[in-house]
């Protein structure tokens, strides 16, 4: 058996180690040190700040991973919610809305009644009727695509959102164990 001298990365404190031997514990701190035998010193490396620095950066990695998905999930959002999305003549955007089209919807169904009101008081032949259905068959269309659209925009949303919040939470967890 031959011993040698080493400094422990721990405590620094001298240790008489068997030279064969590759792993020890230091008996002052129990620091777990792996013996480095190199062309002309044999050291001592500290194997839980071996195993720290590698979990440092698989951390580091998961993070950098969960903010691609996060930049990936708002990118897709934004080029979805443009489906959905409508602009008027002033250039602005709005979100499809339930409430909005029931509402055109019912004074388009309004007109519709007046004018077959207005077409039985004049006593025109019963075909003229039909424009007033066609009236309020179109609003019945409008209303029916304008709530549909508002739904699905929403369900996409509240997806968007809550797959959103995840990833976040997700992030700040990996932030808290690092290190
Ligand atoms: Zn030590």
């Amino acid at each position: 058996m031959k011993v040698t001298k080493v400094c422990c990365q721990g405590c620094g404190a001298d240790l008489q180690i068997d030279e064969t031997i590759r792993f020890v514990t230091c008996n002052y701190c129990n620091a777990r040190l792996e013996i480095v035998h190199d062309a002309t010193v044999t050291h001592t490396r500290q194997l839980d700040q071996i195993a720290r620095t590698t979990h440092q950066l698989a951390n580091n990695l998961q993070v950098i991973e969960l903010q691609n998905d996060l930049e990936r999930l708002d990118r897709e959002w934004s080029q979805d919610r443009d489906r959905f999305l409508t602009r008027d003549k002033a250039g602005n955007l709005s979100e499809p809305s339930a409430i909005g089209s029931i509402i055109v919807g019912t004074l388009v169904i309004v007109f519709g009644l007046v004018v077959i009101g207005a077409i039985m008081a004049s006593g025109a032949p019963a075909i003229f009727l039909l424009i007033g259905l066609g009236f309020i068959g179109l609003a019945v269309f409008g209303i029916n695509r304008g709530t549909t659209q508002a739904g699905n925009y929403r369900i996409r949303m509240e997806d968007y959102e809550s797959r959103r919040h995840g990833l976040i939470s997700r992030i700040e967890r990996e932030r808290e164990s690092r290190g």
